[in-house]
C-alpha cells in the first residue's frame, strides 16, 4: 500500500470545472486527478451519506441521483487538509480530505501524471 502522506496528499492547485463536471486536483508531486461530480457524490462522507457506527447512510439505499444533487455549485477549502463541495440540492455536510481524495485517486486509477 502507497503511504499517503506529504506531497502525495498535498494539493497544490484545486479547480471546480462546471464545463466539464469535474473537480481537478494538482498534486504536489506533480501527479493529476480529475473527479467527476457523480462519482464524489456517491462517496459523500458525512454521516448521513455513508453512516456512521450502526447507523447506515442513505447512500446504501439510493440508486440514482437528481440532476440538481448531482450539481457541485460550490467547493470551500476547510484548512489545509480538506474540500467541502456544496451541492445543488443545499447538501454540504460532507468534507473530503486531501488524504482520502487521493486514496481515492489511486485506488481507482485516476492518478494521471501532469
Ligand atoms: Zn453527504
Amino acid at each position: 500500500m502507497t503511504e499517503t502522506s506529504g506531497a502525495a496528499a498535498t494539493p497544490i492547485d484545486i479547480e471546480l470545472d462546471s464545463q466539464a463536471r469535474r473537480m481537478r486536483f494538482a498534486w504536489a508531486d506533480g501527479k493529476r486527478s480529475d473527479y467527476d461530480w457523480e462519482y464524489l457524490r456517491w462517496r459523500c462522507p458525512c454521516a448521513t451519506c455513508s453512516g456512521e457506527g450502526e447507523f447506515a447512510g442513505e447512500l446504501q439505499t439510493r440508486t440514482s441521483f437528481a440532476p440538481d444533487e448531482i450539481e457541485m455549485v460550490d467547493l470551500e477549502l476547510v484548512g489545509r487538509y480538506a474540500v467541502k463541495p456544496t451541492w445543488g440540492n443545499g447538501h454540504d455536510t460532507g468534507l473530503f480530505t486531501f488524504r482520502n481524495l487521493r486514496q481515492l485517486a489511486e485506488q481507482d486509477g485516476l492518478l494521471q501524471d501532469a
